[in-house]
């Protein structure tokens, strides 16, 4: 923190800059084998599917879907690798990684800043310092989207100074925790107001029931739009989604909202890294 005094006839003006420091500043990433999970590739989900990205995965997240409960994700996640190492970067450490692996060229020509997890809102004050350094030091301003489970409302910087964006993933009961803790209206009408993406995991008829209760003709007045609506199949390989996406496709279909597939799992069978 800097502090300087000006001084003029009448009064004395106190001007306090808080400067962030980039050696002591860190992010907990997610990732495995020491290789935090920084990578470029393309969006496989959702409003931006196909879109060159670099992703970043913040480390844990505040729910545990235990209907994902798996050897590799004890807790429940269908994305065990958020929860499996805990890689603590500094900002510079960071800043370094993004510029030998050219990620900073990507991002200047466009390419989405995609801040993920586990749940990146749990550690979203320390992504505003970071996205405020970033700034600072490329002196350009990232196109940032967030991958967010909805459950923790976003502070109003992130679209007010950054226009970020946001993809949110609201979790149903077949995910396995509680709805006091996956159901939270007030964050998701603020995303609903700030225009953001929703995103659904289907496996089964009941789970549109739950999405037409909860989100769409609901008595919290949440009602998301259609065209704001992504059904997406429940897959964990190229397999599942081959067999599971028609029948998601004909409800999207019917209910007149988006069908979004999982680009990732058709292009590469992989869930993580890519
Ligand atoms: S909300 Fe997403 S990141 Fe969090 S435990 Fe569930 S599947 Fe994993």
């Amino acid at each position: 923190m800097l502090i300087f005094i000006l001084e003029n006839p009448n009064t004395y003006i106190i001007l306090i800059l808080y400067m962030i420091d980039c050696d002591t500043e860190y992010l907990l990433l997610a990732g495995e084998n020491n290789e935090p999970e920084v990578f470029f590739t393309i969006e496989g989900e959702g409003e931006f599917v196909g879109q060159p990205s670099v992703f970043l995965r913040l480390f844990g997240c505040n729910l545990t879907c235990k209907g994902f409960i798996s050897e590799d994700a004890p807790y429940g996640c269908d994305s065990y690798i958020s929860w499996s190492q805990k890689n603590k970067l500094t900002f510079n450490q960071l800043f370094k990684l993004l510029e030998d692996n050219n990620f900073i060229d990507h991002l200047k020509a466009g390419a989405i800043f995609k801040y993920t997890g586990g749940e990146p809102m749990v550690r979203q004050k320390g992504l505003l310092k970071f996205t405020e350094a970033f700034v600072k030091k490329y002196d350009f301003l990232p196109r940032i989207d967030f991958e967010t489970n909805a459950t923790i409302t976003p502070d109003s910087e992130w679209v007010s100074k950054y226009k970020a964006t946001f993809t949110t993933s609201p979790k149903l009961t077949t995910n396995g925790d509680p709805e006091e803790k996956t159901y939270k209206p007030e964050t998701l009408k603020w995303h609903k107001e700030n225009k953001s993406g929703f995103k659904f995991v289907v496996q089964t008829s009941e789970d549109l029931d739950e999405i037409w209760s909860k989100y769409v003709k609901d008595s919290n007045d949440i009602n998301i739009p259609l065209n704001r609506i992504w059904l997406m199949p429940c897959c964990g390989s190229r397999d599942e989604h081959i067999n599971n996406a028609e029948v998601v496709a004909e409800y999207a279909k019917q209910l007149h909202v988006n069908f979004s597939p999982r680009l990732h799992l058709l292009l590469w069978d992989l869930a993580v890294r890519v």
